[in-house]
């Protein structure tokens, strides 16, 4: 991703005041993790590849960011500590081509108003740094430290001066959290930088710096399942770049904090940005499951809502709908394509080597701090191919196919659904009106006709489901259902799609008519789903070796061969490559 880099620096030079009225936010610094956003964002401003964060009693105690980046000559240091004075504009037009996290020259002063900042800082390679300290915005020591190129920040006893402010703050523990999260976030939006936490002397992450978002993504959260991650774009849509990296399944999350969206190197929200992501994650989901996913967005300035407060995470985009259309399609086609891989095994020091446990097992949520891993041992994501042509070789438990690949790797896929898979697809096309394939009956499609019910079916439902339904009635017999009302709140089936072998749609004709009558803006899928999922082959049901190869030649037609309808995975793949490292071949 291009992120804002080293920039030619100028002096740092108080703002005009006329400027510095335009853009002033007052005070920035409200609990610790402000701290340390705003000298994060100044040591990245600086060009920084390497930069080490450690925080003490939840950043109250001490908070420290040093970095490698350009520093600030000797004479200019004291000036920084100043409001408004920056070296990054001069005017408001700057703001127009702005290349940089900050410009409002605040932070380092509100810092050093509430807190005791010490800055050690070497700008020209002599190796002898200026050191600063303020207390409470007064100057207490000016001195010298050996230090190469770079600069280094202490803020330490915040707001021990503003006891108002303290009794805001929540526990230690929780701001630490905070600060935490604010720094991965940044670890991973800017992979090219090499970026590490320390919590009250225990590492939390420590980035390479490798420039891949996906490498630090693992490294942030220490996780070894390189391939549980997929890479998507870069892509370019309505103006905007757009590229990411998507968590699977085995990665989901209860909350929403680990779904990050980053515009121009920023992390921010984007209500309909982020509903688009996890719109494109909905049939791999479960309900109230989010993904851990980050998206990183590079637009012009001149994309982003000018009326929305620069340094506020909301932010609008002039073409989201656009944009959210595209991610989502992306995120939809990426999870879609991937099957499941076999666990990988773990190198652990000394060469011992133990079985990893699937994830869902291993960690509930994802762990605040994790313990550091080499990196050497984090596998990257092969790049998920699509489903190529597959050779059936038996079916295992009457439950499972068990299929060679043409590169010599084998697939074991579920056959109920894998099935639901190709039965949702039709019922899709065929609502569309988009049929695609071909309408002969065999043992797996159905066929356009409804079948007639020899007795029709009564289904009783509440008013508003009825009322629902009836305008629903088309679609319903567009998908083979022919369905009429039969006075008050009831319904008669008359028909239902035809299915060559298909079990116990009669049955479900009940909860299939409450989930048409759901009061949702997508309850056609749901209902695709739902029909899909009773009318699949049931697990126990012995298949051909000819009905194998049917079933797995219309699974590759599909979009998403690698999911059921629901998200559910329904394809394990062990690659050749697999196998050849595993029986040491
Ligand atoms: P701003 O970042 O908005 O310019 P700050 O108060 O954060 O304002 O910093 C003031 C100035 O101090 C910056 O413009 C920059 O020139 C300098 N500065 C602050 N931190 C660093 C750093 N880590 N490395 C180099 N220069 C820095
Ligand atoms: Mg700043």
């Amino acid at each position: 991703m291009t992120a804002l880099t080293h920039f030619d620096r100028q002096t740092i030079a108080l703002l005009p005041p006329e400027v510095a009225e335009q853009i002033a936010a007052g005070e920035v610094i409200e609990r610790p993790m402000s701290v340390l956003k705003e000298l994060l964002e100044n040591a990245i401003d600086a060009g920084a590849s390497d930069i080490k964060m450690e925080v003490r009693g939840g950043g109250l105690r001490l908070v420290r960011v040093s970095d490698d980046g350009c520093g600030i000559p000797a004479d200019e240091v004291e000036l920084a500590f100043h409001r408004h004075a920056t070296s990054k504009i001069r005017a408001v037009e700057d703001l127009s081509h702005l290349r940089t996290l900050g410009f409002r020259g605040e932070a380092l002063a509100s810092i050093a108003a509430v807190a005791e900042v010490t800055m050690i800082t070497e700008a020209g390679g002599s190796g002898l740094a200026t050191l600063l300290t303020l207390r409470a915005g007064e100057v207490i020591e000016r001195g010298h430290r050996a230090r190469p190129r770079g600069t280094t920040v202490i803020v330490r006893d915040l707001f021990q001066n503003v006891p108002a402010r303290l009794r805001f703050l929540k526990g230690a523990r929780t701001e630490s959290a905070q600060l935490a999260q604010l720094a991965r976030r940044y670890a991973i939006a800017y992979p090219q930088i090499k970026l590490g936490l320390t919590l009250d002397g225990t590492t939390s992450f420590q980035t390479s710096g490798s420039g891949a978002m996906e490498r630090a993504i693992a490294e942030v959260y220490g996780l070894l399942i390189g391939d549980a991650l997929l890479k998507i774009g870069p892509v370019e849509i309505a103006g905007a770049e757009i590229c990411g990296v998507l968590g699977q399944r085995a990665l989901s999350q209860a909350g929403k904090q680990h779904v990050m969206l980053f515009i121009n190197g920023r992390w921010v929200q984007s209500s309909p940005l982020l509903a688009a992501l996890e719109l494109g994650y909905r049939t791999v989901l479960p309900k109230g499951r989010h993904p851990l996913a980050a998206i990183s967005l590079q637009v012009k300035p001149e994309e982003i809502d000018a009326n929305i407060h620069p340094t506020k995470a909301e932010v609008k985009l002039l073409h989201d709908e656009e944009i959210g259309t595209a991610l989502c399609a992306l995120v939809r086609d990426a999870l879609g394509q991937s099957a499941l891989q076999p666990p990988e095994e773990e190198a652990l020091p000394g060469n011992v080597y133990q079985y990893r446990l699937p994830l869902p097992r291993r960690r509930r949520g994802l762990p605040l701090a994790e313990q550091r891993q080499p990196y050497g041992e984090i596998a990257l994501p092969a790049d998920a191919g699509l489903l190529g042509e597959l050779t059936p070789l038996a079916q295992i438990r009457q439950t499972l196919i068990l299929a060679e690949d043409q590169q010599g790797g084998l697939y074991l896929v579920d056959q109920h659904r894998a099935h639901e898979r190709i039965l949702y697809e039709h019922l899709r096309h065929r609502l569309v009106g988009q049929t695609g394939q071909s309408e002969q009956e065999d043992e797996t499609s159905i066929s356009s006709q409804g079948q007639l019910l020899l007795e029709p079916v009564v289904i009783e439902l509440s008013a508003r489901q009825a009322a629902l339904l009836e305008e629903r009635l088309p679609v319903l017999a567009a998908l083979g259902f022919a369905c009429e009302r039969f006075g008050g709140h009831s319904f008669l089936m008359r028909s239902v799609p035809a299915l060559a072998g298909a079990e116990g749609l009669h049955a479900h004709l009940t909860t299939l008519a409450a989930e048409a009558a759901e009061e949702e803006e997508n309850w056609q899928d749901r209902f695709c789903t739902a029909v899909a999922c009773h009318a699949a082959l049931r697990r126990g049901r012995p298949l051909g070796l000819g009905e194998q190869r049917e079933l797995l030649a219309q699974l590759r037609q599909t979009s998403a061969p690698a999911v059921c309808p629901h998200g559910s995975p329904l394809l394990l793949h062990y690659s050749q490559q697999f196998l050849i490292r595993q029986f040491g071949w």
